[in-house]
């Protein structure tokens, strides 16, 4: 202080000579952390020990806050805050209840599951992180499951960006959410570490990844008459899946099996089930029908049918080039919900029941000519669709996506083209 004292006045300059006088002592190392974390105004952090080697875990009084892979402090201060807009400082070691939390995450004790601040995440991002958090350990779940559960089938591509926000991964397990055919897909933390920790998690990625190639999605167990996602209970190493594979929805629904109650794999026969409407009862009267006519699961792989099989018109399927997209158009059009939806399909009903209407993506798909041509692709089959007003309908299908044909044959009757070519009819009685 070199500042001239001879305008202060008295008091503070004898203020000024004692703070002179004071020795110069550090601020104890806890200081700031302490200061921060009971303000609430910024997180404090330190290196945990985790399957992928050591990591830094940020926390605050609200929860863990980060997880990172530990690479040089400096850095990782510099992203957190640039992240989430507050300070940060290292402490020496997590507070007990956290490490015990942490440790009892990592090895899949579920009843220590920590506090996680999950502030600076959106809603949705939230209920997909939340939701990712009931995956067990050794198991693993489709990106569209999580849609799926959290109401938003149609969001599949979204999910996946969300957990690549995962501010805690490993803690909230984003690796066990791999793609619909199986293959184990992108993590944040790199594709490799995915896997190692699937397989030190017990989960056997390896034989993930074959069962995808061999196009099987869910398993049978024909003891319960329910099926399951293959790693449901942990127990698909010793799964025998030519026995017991199934490779769609409908071939379980065929099979007379329910979805089973803990994986919840499906929502097409689940939807239809639930619903208390006529086309809910047609479907479940299908179900259990087609349930009496094949005594086990075993039995249909056998090809042994007993009785009469009765049948009823589940879905019709159009083929087109992105199943996503059509479905979207056709759901606008139409009100329906996507009830199932996979990379190539997507279901919609009608929410008052009935057939449904599928859509799949074929990689060969050709649009159809329509008024039809001799040598040229047939539409094989079209859509006549009910309105009460023709001109108000229309108005509403050119809003959502559909082109008006150029040749119209009939008054009462008004051909339009979908997004993928097919052309279908409005039509008043
Ligand atoms: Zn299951």
């Amino acid at each position: 202080m070199n500042e001239n004292t001879d305008t202060l006045p008295p008091e503070t300059c004898e203020i000024l000579e004692s703070l002179r006088q004071c020795p110069r002592v550090p601020a104890p190392t806890t200081l700031l952390s302490t200061v921060l974390l009971r303000t609430g105004t910024g997180d404090a952090y330190a290196s945990a020990e985790t399957p992928i080697g050591p990591v830094f875990v940020a926390y605050n009084q609200r929860g863990i806050s980060a997880l990172t892979r530990a690479d040089e402090p400096e850095q990782f201060e510099v992203g957190f805050r640039k992240r989430f807009g507050r300070p940060i400082c290292r402490v020496t070691a997590l507070p007990e209840s956290f490490a015990t939390a942490v440790a009892a995450q990592l090895s899949g004790e579920r009843s220590w599951a920590p506090e996680f601040d999950l502030r600076n995440a959106t809603a949705f991002e939230r209920s997909v992180l939340l939701k990712a958090l009931e995956i067990p350990r050794g198991e693993v779940r489709p990106y569209s499951w999580i849609a799926k559960e959290i109401g938003r089938p149609g969001a599949v591509r979204a999910v996946g960006t969300a957990l690549g926000h995962n501010p805690v991964p490993l803690l909230i397990p984003c690796h066990r959410v791999v793609r619909s055919d199986g293959a184990i897909g992108d993590y944040l933390l790199g594709s490799d570490t995915k896997r190692a920790v699937l397989d030190s998690e017990g989960a056997a990625p390896d034989i993930i990844e074959r069962l995808g190639r061999q196009g099987v999605r869910y398993i049978a167990n024909p003891e319960s008459h329910t099926f399951c996602l293959p790693t449901c209970g942990g127990d698909h190493r010793r799964i025998d899946y030519t026995q017991r594979g199934l490779h769609s929805e409908r071939e379980a629904l065929a099979a007379g099996l329910r979805p089973c109650q803990d994986c919840r794999p499906a929502t097409a026969i689940a939807h239809a089930m639930a619903a208390n409407v006529a086309g809910g009862d047609d479907f479940r009267s299908s179900l259990s029908s087609l349930s009496d006519s094949v005594s086990t699961f075993a039995l249909r792989k056998g090809s042994v049918m007993t009785g009469t099989p009765r049948f009823s018109l589940a879905t019709v399927v159009l083929d087109c080039s992105d199943a996503h997209a059509l479905a979207d158009f056709y759901s606008r059009l139409l009100g329906w919900p996507v009830t199932l939806s996979e990379p190539d399909w997507v279901l919609l009903r009608c929410p008052s029941g009935g057939t449904g209407l599928s859509f799949q993506a074929e990689a060969w798909y050709r649009p159809p000519v329509w008024p039809e041509k001799p040598g040229e692709q047939t539409k094989m089959l079209h859509l006549d669709i009910l309105v009460d007003d023709l001109d108000a309908a229309g108005t509403h299908a050119l809003e959502v996506g559909a082109v008006l044909a150029g040749y119209q044959p009939q008054d009462d009757v008004r051909v339009y083209f979908d997004p993928a070519g097919h052309p279908f009819c409005l039509f008043v009685q």
